[in-house]
């Protein structure tokens, strides 16, 4: 359940509906107060309170509205907010900025290597991946690797290449925090954090990303085998701790087939749209593992219904230091970026056509 406060509310009208809420036997320390569009929210656990309960707490000054959402993820529901959020991502000061998300959205193009490899090999690909028409710069600095004697990342100064590439090409960046500590030091220097799938459900990592990077957008990918409820409640972790610019990224699955990396589960993209009001963006390059199967899926995704793409690009994908088997080049990546804006113009031109029908 989540009560929507009003925005002129006085400390006397806040007080008694606490008062309330504890004579209704609401635990306090199961409901969280945090906020949602600009308006104090408070979400708890409504099961146990009757109609009669619900009938009282709305009539209370300081309530400005009441919505029970039967679901456990909330925040993160359309039952809560109908609206598509639309999550802004850079400078908007400088004009620098790139809307993901909201119905009628064009897709984002997210592109650049896996790893950070070296300030040369950050630059040349970020002038690279902007004149083949990509929005946001990718590139890990920290990488989570399965095995502890692969490359693990440039760390700081991989960040800071990344701002170096920002201030080079205009392009926002994302870039991937492991740790809960880090998320200041990341947000100080990423437009997006990422939390990759094997942190999905690392809930001080999460909290941390709601709470302390001062509200930077955060891609949180599917983890490895989640269940799509496990991904949105891991949102509502994010959303609930102060931040509510979350976007999910779907990047595959653990399947029983080793001809690809994973296992592009596309059809939660309708699904998600259906069920909470953030944007999806969809990862072809660790969803399939093979760049062959990149500019495929990357339509597939598009025609699904995706907010966007995030795609492992490299100048010269054979000697990547990560990923290179799915790593695409800047000139394959010009033609999904334009794929990817025919197939949206066409869904466009047909969605209105089927409105005037
Ligand atoms: C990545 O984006 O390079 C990455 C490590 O992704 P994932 O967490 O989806 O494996
Ligand atoms: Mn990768």
């Amino acid at each position: 359940m989540i009560i929507t406060i009003h925005n002129q509310v006085s400390n006397e009208e806040r007080n008694q509906l606490d008062t309330l809420l504890g004579q209704l036997a609401v635990n306090p320390k199961h409901a969280v107060s945090t906020t949602m569009d600009d308006r104090e929210v408070i979400v708890l656990d409504g099961s146990q309170l009757d109609k009669q309960a619900l009938a009282v707490i709305e009539q209370q000054c300081a309530v400005e509205s009441v919505v029970e959402v039967k679901t456990q993820y909330q925040l993160v529901s359309r039952a809560f907010k109908n609206e598509s959020s639309k999550i802004e991502i850079g400078d908007t000061e400088k004009g620098q900025s790139v809307v993901i998300g909201g119905s009628n959205a064009v897709p984002v193009v997210i592109a650049g290597p896996c790893a950070v490899e070296s300030r040369e090999q950050l630059l040349s690909t970020a002038i690279a991946v902007k004149a083949a028409g990509a929005q946001i710069l990718r590139g890990g600095a920290f990488k989570p690797r399965t095995s502890p004697y692969q490359f693990q990342g440039l760390g700081i100064e991989g960040l800071q290449y990344l701002k170096e590439a920002r201030e080079l090409t205009g392009l926002p960046v994302i870039t991937e925090v492991m740790e809960p500590e880090m998320v200041e030091i990341v947000a100080r220097y990423a437009d997006i954090l990422q939390i990759g799938s094997r942190n999905m459900q690392n809930f001080p990592l999460l909290y941390a990303a709601g709470r302390y990077s001062f509200h930077r957008p955060v891609m949180l990918k599917r983890g490895l085998s989640a269940t799509i409820e496990e991904w949105l409640l891991a949102a509502e972790y994010i959303v609930s701790a102060g931040n509510p610019n979350v976007i999910l990224c779907e990047r595959g699955i653990r399947s029983f087939d080793t001809h690809t990396r994973n296992l592009l589960d596309l059809s939660c993209i309708p699904l998600l749209h259906e069920l909470t009001h953030l944007p999806v963006i969809v990862d072809p390059s660790h969803g399939t593992g093979r760049r062959e199967l990149v500019p495929t899926m990357s339509r597939a995704g598009i025609a699904a219904g995706a907010d966007g793409l995030i795609l492992e690009v490299h100048p010269d994908p054979n000697s990547a230091l990560c990923d290179g088997r799915q790593s695409i080049t800047p000139e394959q990546l010009k033609s999904v970026v334009r794929e990817a804006q025919l197939l949206n113009q066409l869904m466009e031109s047909v969605s209105e056509q089927t409105y005037v029908a």
